[in-house]
């Protein structure tokens, strides 16, 4: 046993120190004995951001393991996690979400989805703007996807050492979550999940109510 992972969970489950809020491991270009380390250290909910990664890693250890979505995911490659993934963090488009409903349709699933809400001051090309979100969320093409439901949202703060602009935005980002909470409903709509928050960041996101932090490099080290 890595004595300095085990170290590294006790002192994040620690600091959130919040029955509300899950950790995700994310464990990007990290290889199998790390994961398993963290695993016997009780860790038993990852992030990965390439379904190519997940997958092998997903063959390679134990079953019980929920593996979170959290990169930006390509419509094509949907199929390959869809039976077993435990959460989408990246939708970002109603095309993704159509296909994730038809692979889930297959494998007899409903998978859980959040949308990707662009909250940080630097360009990105993935992540959708408020009023996007919400046309998907109104859109009756929504209506029609049985085997996804939308559970919340996810985004990414600023990569700043400015704290009250990082705070900002994870405020923002918690009332939209609440907006749209108490304005969409439906058979596949229940917000309940708000993921924000990484190593850099994470008791900023916790204070602004996020119930999902995704911590990879606290945990792991530098990648
Ligand atoms: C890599 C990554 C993280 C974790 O980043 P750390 O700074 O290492 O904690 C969280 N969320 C997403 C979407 C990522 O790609």
């Amino acid at each position: 046993m890595d004595i300095t992972i085990a170290q590294n969970i006790e002192k994040i489950i620690k600091s959130i120190d919040n029955e509300r809020v899950q950790l995700i491991a994310v464990t990007k270009t990290k290889p199998v004995p790390v994961l398993l380390e963290a695993y016997e250290a009780g860790l038993k909910v990852f992030g990965e951001n390439k379904v190519q990664e997940m997958l092998e890693k997903y063959e390679q250890l134990p079953k019980d393991i929920q593996w979170h979505l959290i990169g930006h995911l390509q419509s094509n490659k949907v199929k390959y996690i869809a039976p077993f993934v435990a959460y989408i963090h990246s939708v970002d488009s109603m095309k993704l979400l159509q296909e994730i409903n038809k692979q889930a349709f297959k494998n007899k699933r409903i998978i859980p989805c959040l949308m990707q809400i662009f909250i940080a001051q630097e360009e990105s090309k993935f992540g959708l703007d408020p009023a996007e979100a919400a046309e998907i969320l109104a859109s009756s093409e929504l209506k029609e996807l049985e085997n996804i439901k939308i559970v919340g949202l996810m985004g990414m703060a600023s990569n700043t050492s400015d704290t009250e602009q990082v705070k900002k935005e994870f405020a923002g980002l918690k009332q939209l979550f609440e907006q749209f909470k108490s304005t969409y409903s439906g058979p596949n709509i229940d917000f309940q999940e708000l993921s924000m928050g990484m190593s850099g960041d994470y008791p900023l996101a916790v204070a602004q109510g996020s119930t999902m932090v995704r911590v990879g490099s606290a945990l792991f080290g530098h990648r």
